[in-house]
């Protein structure tokens, strides 16, 4: 199982992300926190994407991309992936396409989870307040930009993958638990 999950920032990506790879048996990969990683082991990429992402926008499709094509490759990723977070623009669409293609990887579905706007500065302010170690670019300056730039360059991606036939959306306003079955009926 290949899946795809889209929708803006504190939609539950991550949450739902998590019980697909119980219920499937398969890996998430998060490019936020792949790179996060990076910054914290102060590796190349990471220097040049941490102030890019304190600031709530996009590190280069590049950088992603590359990140992204090395990684399907794992062993770990061959009863499948979730993309959390990637792509995030038609460019890493067009990309991730190819490079689908060129590895003959098939993608099972695109899973949009669907969530009004007014909720999710509420969902973000209360993830920062009871996490541990509070994410640099979870405050409310960040998160504007964040959905700002999600309304910019990600939301496109929804047409996009419309088009291909493979979009599927479910609604993010849901309990968790509800949600997780939703998304469990449009894969079935
Ligand atoms: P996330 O954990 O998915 O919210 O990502 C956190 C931050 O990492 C984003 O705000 C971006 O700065 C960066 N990032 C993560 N994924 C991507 C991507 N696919 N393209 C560009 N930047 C990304």
């Amino acid at each position: 199982m290949r899946l795809i999950l889209l929708g803006p920032p504190g939609a539950g990506k991550g949450t739902q992300a998590e019980r697909l790879v119980q219920d499937y048996k398969i890996v998430q990969l998060s490019t936020g926190e792949m790179l996060r990683a990076a910054v914290a082991a102060k590796t190349p990429v990471g220097l040049a994407a941490k102030e890019i992402m304190d600031r709530g926008e996009l590190v280069s499709d590049e950088i992603v991309v590359s990140i992204i094509s090395d990684r399907v490759e794992e062993s770990d990723c061959a009863n499948g992936f979730i993309l959390d977070g990637f792509p995030r623009t038609i460019a890493q669409a067009e990309a991730l396409t190819a490079l689908l293609k060129d590895k003959n990887m098939e993608l099972d579905a695109v899973v949009e989870i669907r969530v009004d706007e007014g909720i999710l500065l509420s969902r973000i302010e209360k993830r920062a307040s009871e996490s541990a170690e509070v994410r640099a670019d979870d405050n409310a300056e960040a998160l504007k930009k964040r959905l700002s730039v999600y309304k910019a360059q990600t939301e496109p991606l929804i047409e996009f993958y419309t088009k291909t036939g493979e979009l599927k959306t479910v609604d993010g306003m849901q309990d968790i638990d509800q949600v997780a079955q939703s998304i469990k009926e449009v894969l079935s």
